[in-house]
């Protein structure tokens, strides 16, 4: 039993004793009791005056918001920091550490396979962290307000929703989800073209489907959206090529019955608000922002002369973050109408920003029908840039030249290889001296600032070496360079790492994943009763979010289970 599954254990234990002997916490007038987190998936602080996003920013005006606030972790993305969200761990304790993992602890199945993280299922992420047996958000929840509590998560990707909504003891029985309380939603879920016709996918639901959704197995309901490859021609226009839209997932769309993007998280987040007799948590990932900022890059300005309402504009990053904006206030409006505004600590946060790559270090060409790159997905370029091997289900063999010479010197050594705004390799021998070979060949690699290897024990990074860089790059690498790559240091992570210089980028126009500034500079506002509107100085982090809301809302814990700290936020 591992040091974790104890403390879980040892948590669940003292739950039943608290339920049995103290009736649940009751809420207090200035103390919030229920919790919405709405994390705005790749949005930079400027991101959001940049494209006026009006509800956020009174939400920044009335609350607590963070200037200085930090991801605060490698790997910078969405797979790892909604679980730092939701458990207050860093990488490096949370069971899997980057976009791609190794399963030295053989929890899914196969000593040492590879898997894209990005890929797994919500089964899968429920293993991992069963595994790792620590408690999440809903289970502080659960101890603090009652067993009957529930949470919801809600979002576009498996990799925010199933990552954020499942729990420690999530496969113990065989089920996905281990509370019937609480849900997992996603638009993604899987193609039905037998019933609807080609590109329409039914939502993935997980938990005890709720009959408020009016969730159904055939196409009629509002959950259902077309999602076809290469959607409003952006798979014709270059840079967005190489990771065009994908129908309605990331953007609206214009069918009034089936609306996608942002707007179909909200609505399904709303009506988990309005309905559920006893909810406590929310957490609604809004991935538009992400997907058009990896397109066109986070300072995207749209198409000039784009009229309003037509596909030019809504395949751009200003109205894609200005619809996200508009959720926001449907949500906080369905909080008011149901009574819960005065009761409900807001959380405004980014998973992750990101940066433009210039220079660019992949390649820039369309999605090619490519046996050696990513089938059975048809070979969208953007994966051949991120990934290089092969796991179970997935082969990534047509690297960029960058990452090809990096191959080649390895000579057969290189296992996998991941590359966003970091560098990330995975060895086949993984001897210290055949680390020590492979962070000078990552070193060597354009753009790359600094390399590491880990330690014998791999619970730590050795700095390598680095190379020249600009004053102001240099001072934040100082401050935080080394504290970042050791936030993922653990067997299934990778042996050797590169950090990039600044807006240097190797799998799409914007990227993330690095220790930059550009990628690790995040917006994070708390917003509710007890909370001032004085903005802290202070770096907060995502892995600090979960003690902040248990200690704004009241909720016991012990401090030494978690990575993070509360942060102390201000009085009115
Ligand atoms: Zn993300
Ligand atoms: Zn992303």
């Amino acid at each position: 039993m591992s040091r974790r599954r104890m403390l879980f254990v040892a948590f669940v234990v003292s739950l039943t004793a608290v339920a049995v002997l103290v009736p649940p916490a009751q809420p207090q007038s200035n103390r919030p009791s229920h919790v919405v987190i709405i994390v705005l998936d790749q949005a930079r602080p400027d991101t959001i005056d940049r494209y006026d996003m009006e509800n956020v920013q009174e939400l920044q005006r009335q609350g607590a918001s963070f200037p200085n606030a930090l991801v605060g972790h490698m790997a910078a993305e969405t797979v790892i920091s909604h679980n730092v969200i939701t458990s207050g761990l860093l990488p490096k304790d949370m069971g899997w550490s980057d976009e791609v993992y190794r399963d030295s602890a053989n929890v899914l199945g196969a000593p040492g396979a590879y898997y894209v993280t990005s890929s797994m299922s919500c089964v899968e992420f429920g293993k991992l962290i069963d595994a790792g047996g620590y408690p999440k958000l809903q289970d502080y929840l659960d101890s603090g307000f009652g067993e009957t509590s529930a949470f919801a998560s809600i979002a576009q990707k498996r990799t925010s929703a199933c990552t954020s909504g499942q729990t420690g003891s999530a496969v113990d029985d065989g089920t996905a989800t281990p509370d019937p309380e609480d849900i997992i939603f996603q638009i993604r879920g899987s193609n039905v073209s037998a019933l609807c016709g080609d590109g329409w996918r039914r939502p993935e639901y997980i938990g005890v489907p709720r009959t408020y959704f009016e969730f159904t197995d055939d196409c009629t309901d509002r959950w259902w959206t077309f999602q076809g490859a290469g959607a409003y021609e952006t798979d014709g226009i270059t840079p967005a090529n190489i990771y065009p839209l994908d129908g309605n997932r990331f953007v609206p769309g214009f069918d009034p019955d089936h609306i996608g993007g942002d707007t179909w998280s909200a609505d399904a987040a709303i009506r988990f608000i309005e309905n559920e007799p006893d909810w406590r948590g929310l957490m609604v990932s809004l991935g538009g922002i992400d997907k058009l900022g990896h397109m066109w890059g986070p300072e995207d300005e749209g198409e000039p002369g784009a009229a309003p309402g037509s596909e030019e504009e809504m395949r751009h990053l200003p109205f894609i973050a200005k619809n996200a904006d508009e959720q926001v206030g449907r949500i906080v409006d369905a909080l008011r109408e149901s009574a819960l505004l005065d009761d409900t600590l807001i959380v405004i946060t980014a998973d992750h920003a990101a940066m433009t790559g210039r220079p660019f270090h992949g390649v820039l060409a369309p999605g090619v029908d490519n046996p050696t790159c990513a089938p059975p997905s048809t070979g969208i370029r953007s994966d051949c840039n991120w990934y290089f091997g092969s796991d179970a289900d997935e082969i990534y063999r047509d690297p960029s030249p960058a990452v090809a010479e990096l191959r080649d010197a390895l000579g057969g050594n290189l296992d996998f290889s991941y590359q966003d705004g970091h560098i990330a390799v995975w060895l086949h021998d993984n001897s210290q001296a055949k680390k020590g070979e492979a962070a000078a060949a990552v070193l060597d690699m354009p753009g790359v600032i600094a390399s590491y290897h880990t330690n014998a024990a791999q619970d730590d990074y050795l700095r390598f070496g680095t190379n020249p860089m600009r004053g102001s790059e240099r001072s934040w690498f100082v401050r935080h360079g080394d504290e970042l790559v050791d936030t993922m240091a653990e067997p299934s992570g990778p042996d050797v790492v590169g950090l990039l210089a600044d807006n240097v980028t190797y799998g799409v126009i914007g990227d993330h994943g690095g220790h930059n500034k550009l990628i690790q500079n995040i917006p994070m506002v708390f917003y509710g009763p007890g909370i001032g509107s004085k903005d802290p100085n202070r770096a907060m982090r995502l892995v600090d979010v979960l003690p902040t809301i248990l200690t704004t809302m009241g909720v016991d814990y012990d401090p030494d289970d978690l990575d993070g700290e509360a942060s102390k936020l201000p009085k009115p």
